[in-house]
């Protein structure tokens, strides 16, 4: 198998992985993944990285909206992370509701430095909470301020471009 598709496969299985842990678990499944080009998202250094991301969400004070509740790990009643052919992932189900499990996750993606570099995806009962449903807007390209998706679809960036902005990003990280 080529690696495109040995990629492919691994992102079929991420999918079935989430639908399984719902229904495994029958709660909130929350999902890590890395929003940078292939090259370094298969990287060592790039799972390293991935791998403090999700331990530093899981340490953040749940529900974002106080400061007085534990942090989220509390809540956590199943933890995985893989390194897969399409990078590091991470899932938790989590016995928390689903409405505020999704703000929190859209917190995570807009107000920390890493945010821009992870996607984090909750999902229910095998269905996928979208932001547009909590009236936040679609999320922002990592380059420009445009939304991400119209600039992935028409390649409005170089692969150099790209890397660089992650670069940026990555020099300015404190865990
Ligand atoms: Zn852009």
């Amino acid at each position: 198998m080529t690696r495109f598709f040995r990629m492919l496969a691994a992102r079929d299985a991420r999918w079935q992985r989430r639908f399984d842990l719902c229904s495994i678990h029958r709660l909130p499944v929350l999902s890590l993944t890395l929003r940078v080009p292939y090259k370094l998202r298969v990287s060592s250094r790039m799972r390293k990285l991935g791998e403090e991301f999700w331990n530093k969400i899981l340490q953040l004070p749940f529900p974002s909206s106080t400061s007085s509740r534990g942090p989220l790990s509390i809540y956590v009643r199943y933890n995985e992370t893989e390194q897969t052919d399409d990078g590091f992932q991470a899932f938790a189900a989590l016995l928390v509701p689903v409405k505020e499990l999704k703000l929190f996750s859209i917190h995570v993606e807009t107000d920390f430095f890493f945010g821009p570099l992870i996607d984090l995806d909750v999902m229910e009962a095998g269905v996928s909470q979208e932001r547009a449903n909590l009236g936040f807007p679609p999320r922002k390209c990592l380059v420009c301020d445009h939304d991400a998706k119209e600039c992935s679809s028409r390649c409005t960036h170089s692969l150099e471009e790209t890397e660089e902005a992650v670069r940026r990003i990555l020099a300015g990280v404190r865990l």
